[in-house]
């Protein structure tokens, strides 16, 4: 739009050019309305701020959403990582298998509980992790599998379930990105024996912030429950309801407790999820078509028999077609002020882990992949304007450092 009225429309911000855009378009955002909004003053009127009916509410819908018997609300979705990895028995000594290719909160949980973390390379088309890999770096001290559905578009589920179930591992699967996604027409939530959500403003739906846990086991949704209070063997409720005051505590646990106020948001913000989700849709559609015709870089791959809830739009850039690297590329966009990202610096690379021995080298796939990885501007309240803007901004940035 803004650039037809400008002489120097093909020179580069970055060069003194005018951008694409007068204010930055961010990479993510959420989607809040006036009807959220009154949703949570409601319920700062009422009698119960934390853990209460509202809670268990949100859990019941979230839960059924995603096609699972029960739903364990918590503070974050690392807090929910943290709560399977400990629900799955996991404890120091133990090995659990992860990818590299993801938010450093997938591995953190594990070294929380004080056991290994070994990340299996991913697959070169979807960066999801590869089972053949999965089945290398298993040893009589693996515990689990947490898969990742970078971007939202689903792991090889079926491939890894098979694995967990073969070598007696528990399944947790780690869909922070895949709130809506479906594998074979099932939907995530309802494949692997515990899968983690986050509600980070960023994600599909938002509670400032917040997660869950979903699992069709009783047993694991009551361990879960019982690590996120404390580890207390009777909760406030069953203590309401049986009349009784008397409480233990066998193992210990933490406060990951959500509030009312989150979760009245996040039953408000489920409401909208399924026209969130076709936003996504579109904008992805559009995304799709306009850089299939770009040679200087590969979209995103999205297999047939699969539905990604489109949470990134992540694209390869093709370096032998460019004279500018990834971070040369990411500083034009952002001059244009298209808020591109990078997901993610492969985990066993951040210095925690370095410090911990993990050797750079052991993962090419993961780590190759990284230099070409850029994450474009994915969020439902994008507009039509917004959209083509990004197209116009990667058009004219990639086009003036083609090789
Ligand atoms: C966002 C995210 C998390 C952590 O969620 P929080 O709610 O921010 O704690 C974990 N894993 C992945 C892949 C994520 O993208």
């Amino acid at each position: 739009m803004a650039n037809d009225i400008h002489s120097n429309k093909n020179k580069l911000a970055i060069e003194g050019g005018t951008p694409i855009r007068k204010e930055l378009l961010p990479y993510g955002k959420q989607f809040v309305e006036q009807k959220d909004i009154d949703a949570v003053i409601k319920v700062l009127e009422s009698d119960w701020l934390t853990t209460g009916p509202t809670v268990m509410e949100f859990e019941k819908q979230f839960a059924e959403q995603v096609g699972a018997a029960h739903g364990v609300a918590v503070n974050s979705g690392t807090a929910g990582l943290h709560c399977a990895v400990y629900a799955a028995g996991i404890k120091s000594g133990d090995e659990v298998i992860t990818s590299p290719m993801t938010f450093m909160a997938t591995a953190n949980c594990i070294r929380y509980q004080g056991a290994k973390v070994v990340f299996a390379d991913v697959e070169p088309d979807t960066l999801n992790i590869d089972p053949e890999k999965i089945k290398k770096c298993i040893t009589p001290k693996t515990k689990a599998i947490i898969a990742v559905d970078f971007t939202g578009h689903p792991a090889n589920l079926e491939a890894i379930g098979e694995i967990a179930k073969n070598n007696n591992l528990a399944f947790i699967e780690d869909a922070a990105h895949a709130l809506g996604t479906t594998y074979k027409g099932q939907k995530v939530g309802s494949i692997a024996d515990m899968t983690t959500f986050s509600l980070h403003p960023v994600k599909h739906i938002t509670t400032g912030e917040g997660g869950l846990v979903v699992t069709d086991d009783s047993n694991l949704a009551e361990r879960l429950r019982r690590f996120r209070n404390h580890g207390i063997t009777r909760d406030h409720h069953q203590r309401q309801e049986q009349g009784i005051w008397s409480y233990d505590m066998e193992e210990i646990g933490y406060n990951y407790r959500l509030t009312e106020l989150n979760s009245v948001l996040g039953i408000s913000q489920l409401q909208k999820l399924p026209i969130l989700l076709e936003r996504r849709k579109e904008i992805a559609a559009r995304y799709n078509d306009a850089f299939s015709k770009i040679s200087q870089l590969t979209p995103p791959t999205a297999h047939l028999d699969c539905e990604s809830a489109w949470h990134l739009y992540v694209v390869k850039l093709n370096l032998e077609n460019l004279n500018k690297n990834r971070d040369e590329i990411f500083q034009a966009l952002r001059a244009e002020n298209i808020g591109v990202n990078v997901h993610y610096i492969p985990v066993p690379w951040l210095a925690y882990y370095q410090k911990l021995g993990y050797k750079r080298g052991a993962w090419p796939i993961a780590e190759s992949n990284y230099y070409r990885l850029l994450s474009l501007p994915m969020w439902p309240g994008m507009t039509d304007d917004d959209v083509e803007d990004v197209i116009l901004a990667v058009e004219k940035v990639l086009s003036a450092y083609q090789k």
